[in-house]
């Protein structure tokens, strides 16, 4: 799973997500009238029967103005009510169905349009079977428990599932190093916390605090320039440091609830003794600053060789996310092992795989004019055999012929879709690599 280089399309939204308040003044206040409303004799009774629907319960299905001005379907996530108002003022924290979670936003009553609303629907069974194709920890429950024998332990984790997958956005903004960076997703920080809708991290050691004057006194004192662990990677300005979960069990954990705000699905936060974490800076006079992260399992029986991945915000769209997965895949290189990453992966994650993929893939099919197999190309490039079947299927460069997977590429097709993949941009300079795979001590 991971959070990466948002693409194009999408970046409208995740840009436009930072100024959601603003949208709501200028769209809450107008006095629109919503557009689905039947000016009609009845529309006293009318009326009466939207008063009554009110406030709104969570599980409702409407419709919602948007910021671009236009209904989309929301579902009601929570609702509060409005201080100083009448009884049945609230505001609502809404998902819209179309659109990933880090949309989910609180909207105002005149948002919404009653007359599209449908009754909740039986949530329990919904959402059971949601959660089931969400998250691979509940594939797994479902492995070890055999479905039959085990439904408690199931509705127990499905419960909990559900409870994340509808957790409110908690911490809106934090501070770390020169910049602000507005949240995506909810984040499980320790009680004391819950009151605070900005947290102040130091950069170096990613301790938060809450209030800025704490963050200052921290800096003064935090000794700190750089990830702890070892620099494994030096490239200009870029270093990659290595950090073993189980020796800076702290950094491991503040990196998780860090993470957590901008990856929707994400289930590791204390047993980080298992991880390494990869922790990519951008280095000046002042230290090593964090651009991104993945963390890797230090045994992975599933050859997964990338567990959770990350570029903050303001390192985005810069090729950092691609340079995170290609040095994934040199470490699995230097191992001898084939890789894949831990799954689901995020949207954003998703698509910087099938372009990295597809990059690497399709610039060796090139070269060797298509005269190639797949296990040759895995052995080549690390990337699992499956990955590899799935996106030259994806591509439509594989046929079934006599019982077996082969590759036709037309030297032109292949440039099309190159041409689309876009350039990788950073590459990862394998000379400047200096990393010996993982053995447990002692
Ligand atoms: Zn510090």
């Amino acid at each position: 799973m991971g959070s990466l280089d948002p693409p194009k399309a999408e970046s409208n939204y995740s840009n436009a997500a930072g100024k959601s308040d603003a949208i709501h003044k200028s769209t809450g206040d107008d006095g629109d009238p919503p557009v689905h409303k039947e000016m009609t004799m009845e529309y006293d009774s009318l009326k009466k029967r939207k008063t009554s629907m009110l406030p709104l319960e969570v599980g409702t299905n409407v419709m919602c103005r948007w910021r671009d001005n236009k209904y989309h379907p929301v579902k009601v996530i929570e609702r509060r009510k409005l201080p100083y108002t009448a009884p049945n003022d609230y505001e609502y924290y809404v998902h819209y169905t179309e659109f990933n979670r880090r949309l989910d936003e609180w909207v105002k009553l005149e948002q919404l349009d009653l007359d599209s609303v449908q009754a909740v629907v039986d949530e329990k069974v919904e959402d059971k079977v949601t959660s089931l194709k969400m998250t691979r920890h509940q594939k797994r429950k479902i492995d070890e428990t055999h479905i039959e024998g085990g439904h408690e332990e199931l509705d127990a984790a499905s419960l909990r599932e559900h409870e994340e997958f509808t957790k409110v956005k908690n911490i809106a903004t934090i501070e770390l190093g020169r910049y602000e960076i507005e949240t995506w997703y909810f984040s499980p920080f320790p009680p004391e916390y819950n009151d605070c809708l900005k947290l102040y991290f130091c950069e170096f050691c990613l301790n938060f605090m809450k209030r800025k004057e704490q963050l200052q006194r921290h800096m003064r004192k935090c000794d700190l320039k750089h990830p702890p662990g070892d620099e494994i990677y030096r490239s200009g300005t870029l270093s990659m440091f290595e950090v073993d979960g189980k020796k800076n069990k702290v950094y491991g954990q503040n990196l998780c609830y860090l993470a957590k705000l901008f990856l929707d699905h994400k289930t590791l936060y204390y047993d980080v003794d298992l991880f390494l974490f990869y922790v990519l800076c951008e280095c000046d006079d002042r230290g090593c600053h964090m651009v991104g992260y993945f963390s890797k399992e230090k045994h992975s029986e599933e050859s997964y060789n990338l567990a959770c991945i990350l570029t903050l915000p303001p390192y985005q769209r810069k090729g950092y996310g691609k340079f995170l997965i290609a040095f994934s895949y040199e470490l699995s290189k230097k191992e001898g092992k084939v890789g894949t990453p831990e799954r689901p992966l995020s949207d954003l994650g998703l698509l910087s795989y099938r372009g990295y993929w597809t990059r690497v893939l399709l610039d060796i099919l090139k070269k060797h004019k298509a005269n190639i197999s797949i296990k040759e190309l895995s052995d080549m490039t690390a990337i699992k055999a499956d990955d590899i079947l799935t996106t030259l299927q994806g591509l439509e460069l594989i046929q079934y012929r006599k019982g077996q997977h082969v590759i036709c590429a037309d030297p032109k097709v292949l440039d099309r879709h190159l041409k689309a993949a876009g350039r990788g941009g950073l590459e990862v300079d394998v000379s400047k690599l200096i990393w010996t795979p993982y053995k447990e001590q002692g």
